[in-house]
């Protein structure tokens, strides 16, 4: 017999079956029609009331070292180009009220609240404050453990090639926690692609860790770098470790090229992570997925420095993800909820995800008919549980995961 700790009954799945679903020990053991009455367990029972029931969702690009979350509000400070906006980050973050470990946790919280239950973040690393910003966001992570998972990309925002010491310090953050390798255009900043290359994949090869390279560049200047990453990818062994964040260039080059650029990604293992970007090409979501691309999503710049937009919140997200990509049809929006949850899942290398008897008990539940309507009117999340226990209830964080008993009212 299942041992089960509680029961959520009532539960509505996105394939619309109402079921009861058993929990025990973090981690989903039971998914049934009528499991909870047919069971013998005296364990508790929340009654979901026929709400949906859906996965935690995973933020596949973030910036929580940039954020102003929880600090009076600030106007947007920077000129008009990237560029501004890399060298204005030097002069308004080392002078904030609040440091980088609490504006991290800041947004951790909004983002858990929101049903987040996985995310990866970019951490600038450069000269100036070599791996501080790692360290602050290190210890975010290690404070919320128990509410989310955070996996770390060391990511060299100023450039490689144009700042001598910075791939020395790219090495010592991965040594000292960094998950990931991070990039940035390597002919637009750095005017040097194969260096800026060959240096991040030496070393994400030496320690066995993948990458995820932020890819603005247009046109024929970004599709030459996505060939030179998927050529790097398979010959160094990295095929499935390996993301280009943004990608702006296939949404601005014929059908043709695109195309051709999505077979070689896809036989690289290259995924492609997009936010949607405002004022900037699409990449092709539908195309890229049938080519056999793993394209997920995340909400890059929530009010930060680089953007006074974004709210934490994927469903919003998702959204916007949609609108930006014309989706209209019901299973056009399953698709931008794909991309902030199993896609995203799938990118991030989490196994256990789902809701489904084996993996981790981590979901949330919203007033919902289907996955559609939770992303198009995304509600606030009524409960969210990470690895069994409610983090997070009516939208709001919670100072203490709550452990489901008996006596539990919702
Ligand atoms: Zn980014």
């Amino acid at each position: 017999m299942t041992t089960v700790d509680v029961f959520l009954t009532n539960c509505r799945l996105a394939d619309g079956r109402l079921v009861d679903i058993g929990v025990a020990d973090r981690k989903i053991v039971i998914v049934g029609e009528g499991a909870a009455p047919a069971s013998s367990n005296s364990a508790p029972a929340l009654d979901i009331g026929g709400d949906l029931v859906l996965p935690g969702l995973v933020d596949g690009h973030m910036h929580l070292d940039k954020t102003l979350t929880g600090l009076p509000w600030m106007g947007h400070a920077a000129g008009p180009t990237r560029i501004s906006r890399i060298e204005t980050d030097k002069t308004i973050l080392p002078h904030l009220p609040l440091s980088t470990e609490e504006r991290a946790g800041n947004l951790i919280r909004v983002c858990v609240a929101g049903g987040t239950s996985h995310l990866r973040t970019h951490v600038d690393i450069d000269l100036e404050s070599g791996i501080t910003k790692l360290e602050g966001v290190i210890a975010a992570r290690e404070c919320y453990r128990d509410r989310v998972t955070v996996q770390i990309v060391a990511f060299p925002q100023s450039g490689v090639m144009r700042y001598p010491g910075v791939l020395d310090l790219l090495d010592e953050a991965v040594r000292n926690g960094a998950d990931l390798v991070g990039g940035i255009d390597p002919l637009e900043i750095d005017r040097d692609p194969k260096g800026q290359l060959d240096g991040i994949f030496a070393i994400a090869a030496r320690h066995g860790v993948g990458l995820d390279i932020h890819l603005h560049e247009p046109g024929e200047m970004g599709l030459f770098n996505v060939q030179e990453i998927c050529d790097r990818t398979k010959a160094l062994g990295l095929v499935g470790k390996v993301t280009i964040s943004h990608g702006f260039c296939l949404g601005g080059v014929t059908e043709r090229k695109a195309a051709e650029a999505a077979a070689t990604m896809a036989e690289a293992g290259v995924s492609l992570v997009t936010h949607g970007a405002g004022g900037l090409t699409m990449p092709p979501v539908e195309m890229l997925r049938a080519a056999g691309v793993l394209v997920f999503a995340g909400n890059d710049a929530i009010r930060d420095t680089w953007s006074p937009y974004g709210t934490g919140d994927l469903l919003e997200r998702a959204a916007m993800i949609g609108w930006k990509a014309d989706f209209r049809r019901d299973n056009q929006v399953e698709v931008a909820f794909d991309l902030v949850s199993a896609a995203g899942a799938r990118a991030l290398g989490i196994g256990d995800y789902g809701i489904a008897v084996g993996a981790a008990a981590n979901l949330f539940t919203i007033t919902a008919s289907c996955v559609a309507e939770a992303v198009a009117a995304h509600p606030s999340r009524k409960l969210v549980l990470f690895e069994g226990k409610i983090v997070a209830r009516d939208g709001a964080f919670l100072a203490a995961p709550i452990r489901i008993a008996s006596d539990f009212v919702a």
